[in-house]
């Protein structure tokens, strides 16, 4: 899918329509010092520690794609849903 890297979109902080740039969402880096983290890693040590088989391929083929939009003007940030894709270009137009 193929898709403008600024777009004219309503932005409500400044209440108009305005021109924003488009990227992409990424998760962030998964801290192993984290408090989840380090309770999945206790849950799984030991005897029957695993709890169901690792998957050995996914079930999905494609990968969510969130687009996130800056104003220019506020330079604030909003997102929109994402939707499922296999690839996104953010092409210049
Ligand atoms: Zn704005």
């Amino acid at each position: 899918m193929n898709m403008p890297k600024e777009i004219t979109r309503y932005c409500p902080k400044c209440n108009k329509h305005t021109k924003q740039k488009v990227t992409t969402y990424k998760a962030g880096k998964r801290r192993g010092s984290a408090i989840g983290e380090r309770r999945h890693e206790e849950d799984k040590k030991g005897y029957g520690g695993q709890k169901f088989p690792k998957l050995a391929k996914p079930a999905k083929t494609t990968k969510k794609f969130t687009p996130i939009f800056t104003c220019n003007e506020c330079k604030k940030k909003w997102s929109r849903e994402g939707i499922r894709v296999r690839k996104v270009e953010l092409v210049a137009v």
